[in-house]
Order: C-alpha cells, then sequence, then structure tokens
C-alpha cells in the first residue's frame, strides 16, 4: 500500500510514511515537539491513511471512511482534548475517570472501520494517576485500539509509558523560537538603553531578566550586537534610511563611533564567552561593565 499527503523531505513524517506503507504502524504513539497544529495535522494524516479501506493508495480520498474521515467526522478517529473534572475546576486535564472512560471505550469495537483510533492533543495534561490508569491499555490494546498521543515534550510521562509507546519527534516548536525572539528584541532594547542611562544602575536592572535565563541571554546578545552595528552604520551616514531600527536610530544620536563600536565588539565578546559555556552571572556582570563603560568613550 502506498500513502499520500505527508512531508517525505521531513524525517519523521518519512518514517511515519514507510510504516504505514509496510503495515506496521504501531498501535500507540507519542509526537512531541513541532508546533501543537502541525502535531494535531500530522494526527490527522496518520489516522485517515489507517483509516483508509483501500488496499493500493491511502487515503484514496473516495471511500466513505475517507470521505467522513476529511471531514473530521469518522465515528471511529476521536479527537480528544483535556477537559475540566468539574464544573468548577480551573483545569483542563486528561483525569483519572476520563481516562478510564476513554480506557473501556476503546475495548468497544469500531463502529464503521476496522480500527479505532484515538488522538490525544495535550496528552502531557495527563498526570501520574491517569497514566497509570492508561498503563495496561497501552502495555495491551483491544485488536482494533490505536491511540496517538500528541505532546509538546515527552518529560511529564512515567519511563513506564514512554517503554509502551513508539516515540516520534517533530523537533523544535518554530512558532515558540519566534516568541524568544520577540523577548529577546525587547530585552536588547531595554538593556540598550540603559547603556547610556545617567544612573549607573539601569543597565543592572534591564539585565535582570538574564538571572537563570540563559537562553533568553543567548538570544538577546545577537540583537544587542546587530543593534549596535545598525547604529554604527547610522552613525557612518550608511544605515537604512526609513526603516532604521528606532533604538539604533537613538543609540546612533546619543553616543559616538568609538562608543558604538566598542559596544559591539563587546556583544560579539560575550557571545564568544557564552558559547564557551561561561558562568552566566559573571557573563552578565561583564555586560553590565563592559556596555557601561565602552558607552562612555568619546570620538
Ligand atoms: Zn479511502
Amino acid at each position: 500500500m502506498k500513502v499520500s499527503g505527508f512531508d517525505l523531505s521531513s524525517p519523521t513524517e518519512n518514517l511515519i510514511a514507510k510504516s504505514l506503507e509496510a503495515g506496521r504502524f504501531p498501535h500507540a504513539v507519542l509526537i512531541e515537539g513541532g508546533a501543537p497544529e502541525k502535531r494535531a495535522e500530522l494526527a490527522r494524516k496518520i489516522a485517515r491513511a489507517l483509516i483508509c479501506e483501500s488496499k493500493t493508495q491511502a487515503p484514496c480520498g473516495v471511500c466513505s471512511h475517507c470521505v467522513k474521515a476529511s471531514h473530521d467526522m469518522h465515528p471511529d478517529i476521536a479527537f480528544l482534548e483535556p477537559k475540566k473534572k468539574k464544573s468548577e475546576s480551573r483545569d483542563k486535564t486528561y483525569f483519572v475517570d476520563y481516562v478510564r472512560e476513554i480506557v473501556s471505550g476503546s475495548y468497544v469495537l469500531p463502529n464503521e472501520a476496522a480500527l479505532k483510533i484515538y488522538i490525544l492533543s495535550e496528552a502531557d495534561k495527563m498526570g501520574p494517576e491517569g497514566q497509570n490508569a492508561f498503563l495496561k491499555t497501552l502495555e495491551e490494546p483491544a485488536p482494533h485500539a490505536m491511540f496517538i498521543l500528541l505532546c509538546s515534550t515527552k518529560e511529564v510521562f512515567l519511563q513506564t509509558v514512554l517503554s509502551r509507546v513508539t516515540l516520534f519527534n517533530l523537533g523544535e516548536d518554530e512558532t515558540l523560537s519566534h516568541e524568544a525572539t520577540e523577548e529577546a528584541k525587547e530585552a536588547a532594547k531595554k538593556v540598550a538603553l540603559a547603556v547610556y542611562a545617567p544612573n549607573e544602575f539601569e543597565i543592572v536592572k534591564a539585565a535582570g531578566v538574564f538571572e537563570k535565563n540563559q537562553k533568553l541571554l543567548q538570544d538577546t546578545l545577537p540583537v544587542l550586537e546587530e543593534m549596535f552595528a545598525e547604529a554604527l552604520r547610522i552613525k557612518f551616514g550608511a544605515g537604512r534610511e526609513g526603516e532604521a531600527d528606532e533604538t539604533a536610530s537613538l543609540l546612533a544620536e546619543k553616543l559616538s563611533r568609538r562608543a558604538l563600536l566598542g559596544l559591539a565588539e563587546s556583544a560579539e565578546e560575550l557571545i564568544k564567552g557564552l558559547s564557551r559555556s561561561a558562568n552566566l552571572n559573571l557573563t552578565i556582570l561583564r555586560l553590565c561593565t563592559s556596555f557601561r563603560t565602552a558607552a562612555k568613550e568619546q570620538e
């Protein structure tokens, strides 16, 4: 059987497509990483390929299973989400009774297809108790039952659960790294403005966000370096007119060329230092002192 609709350039999707084609798709899989929509989309693709009755090409797109599945209306494909235990409860989870309900339902024969597929989004919202209630079923599922668990990271799962599922990883969540960049831009701006602030402590305050957050510092330093370089280009009259970064323009206005050059160099040094896994607190301290010193340089 051939499967279609998978992105074969992705190693994970390629692997999944191959195991579907070989008819050896595991009865329980955990898909972690990637953006939530990407995980859900992949789970749908798997479910549609599995539920199709064609022996040659799945999903065939024309059998009754395909038609229903393509509209998310197949009675044997369940899209599950965490839910509130009681009306007053705020947190949505896969609480024990909910898991038991899923588990007992999975032993009931499928309605129309040969299989019953359960897709659990945000499966990481299943606590240890829920996971334990799930364990026996993962080990000995009904012959027709398939479980696709989706989560950002497998870290919350018990080893006993992880040993009973096949893991697929979609890599970094690109939407998250985009957010990190926004956060880094914000941090860079605050640090840059504090570089020439009259009060010496402004920069210590601005750099406070990096305490216990090495990742943010790693993301922010290149933004700062580019900001200083951009300010220098503006200073030399080579800046991109009209679309120059607002903070870079301010820096160009307030600081000398030597100061901007010193700042860019300091940022580069700090990046190198961090990549040699320098002590985080020491790097933050260096940032504060070297930036303040550099900023004082006159022409
Ligand atoms: Zn079909």
